[in-house]
């Protein structure tokens, strides 16, 4: 049985999950294994109803109001009564603050292994072997879990294309009791949302990036146009956030945001290793340079070798005249 964590707020899926499940549906295919989703919440049938229509075979939740906001404690002392009870193959979680959170500590309880940062797996008769990215994605580490399963995962956000999610399933929805065993340790004050109008670019379908080819900050105007028109959100390399153009959460990059979205548009930035292992996951990256040997051309898709103040403004107005034709 392959487990997947589900990760959500708000009563929907979080992006991530959908990524586990197609990470889930491919492991399935390849090993024989069926798909079991695990819900922990309160309230989770808006979430269930989202999970059963997928192409998996079961879906497990836990309601309760203690777990209505997420605690390490109460998540590995459900998840660990969950999957001992079942002859789990692999157990899958998000790479995300809130997996990589509960992941070691779950690990720990089953005394399980956990491969940390999956990008990638491969079957080799009948051994998985996973693969995650070190040395800030400068390399590919190949791991063979050691005895018996289950195993544990986490799969690096935008690893796995969540738009290739298969559904059309029938899950059977199973609603187990939730016992705590140990009261928790923690419990949440407060949750402080990010400012309004700042979007989440860890989840956004597309970006438009700028760098500091911009030269200053009320040339910014152009990232944001070009963003409104393409119905984009708006991403920067280091050196204009150090600047104090834009904040820090605009940052992309190994000391900034991580993001994978289908569209990357880099606006006047060089490609410097530290921003490229925050965007080179992304599907399609258009690079607008005015030096042609700058080394974002090398992961670029497309690449525009001109003037940004010459492109920019020019496909803007194209966006718009096509969304008004
Ligand atoms: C520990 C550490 C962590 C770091 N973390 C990050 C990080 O998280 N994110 C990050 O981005 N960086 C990070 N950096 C900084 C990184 O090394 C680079 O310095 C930075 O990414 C460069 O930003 P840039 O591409 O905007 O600027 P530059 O390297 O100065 O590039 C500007 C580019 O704009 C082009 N340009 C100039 N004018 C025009 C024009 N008119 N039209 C078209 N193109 C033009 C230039 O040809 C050039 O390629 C980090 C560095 C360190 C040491």
């Amino acid at each position: 049985m392959i487990f997947v964590i589900a990760e959500h707020r708000d009563r929907k899926l979080k992006p991530i999950t959908s990524e586990l499940l197609v990470f889930a549906q491919r492991v399935s295919r390849d090993f024989g294994q069926p798909i079991t989703a695990v819900v922990l919440g309160a309230d989770t049938g808006a979430v269930v109803d989202e999970l059963k229509a997928r192409k998996i075979d079961r879906v497990i939740a836990a309601d309760h109001e203690q777990l209505a906001e997420y605690t390490p404690d109460t998540y590995v002392d459900v998840l660990k009564g969950i999957i001992e009870k079942e002859k789990a193959f692999l157990v899958l979680i998000g790479h995300t603050t809130q997996g990589m959170d509960f992941a070691p500590r779950l690990a720990v309880a089953l005394r399980r292994p956990l491969i940390a940062g999956c990008v990638e797996y491969e079957k080799q008769g009948d051994r998985l072997i996973l693969t995650r990215q070190i040395f800030n994605a400068k390399m590919n580490m190949k791991t063979i879990p050691r005895g018996e399963p289950p195993y544990l995962a986490t799969a690096s956000p935008g690893a796995f294309p969540a738009d290739e999610v298969e559904s059309g399933g029938n899950a059977e929805v199973v609603q187990i009791p939730v016992e705590f065993r140990r009261s928790p340790q923690r419990k949440i004050l407060e949750r402080v949302d990010a400012p309004k109008g700042q979007a989440d670019l860890s989840s956004a379908p597309i970006i438009v990036s700028g760098g500091r080819g911009l030269k200053e900050k009320q040339n910014f105007h152009l990232i944001f146009e070009l963003a409104e028109a393409i119905g984009g959100s708006v991403g920067a390399s280091r050196p204009v956030v150090d600047a104090e153009w834009l904040p820090r959460e605009y940052q992309i990059g190994s000391s900034g945001q991580t993001v994978s979205p289908k569209l990357y548009f880099a606006i006047g930035i060089s490609g410097a290793i530290q921003h490229l292992v925050g965007m080179q996951s992304s599907r399609c990256i258009v690079a607008i340079n005015k030096d042609a040997e700058a080394p974002i051309f090398k992961v670029a898709h497309y690449g525009i070798v001109e003037d940004l103040f010459k492109v920019v403004p020019a496909l803007t107005k194209i966006f718009k005249d096509l969304k008004q034709g």
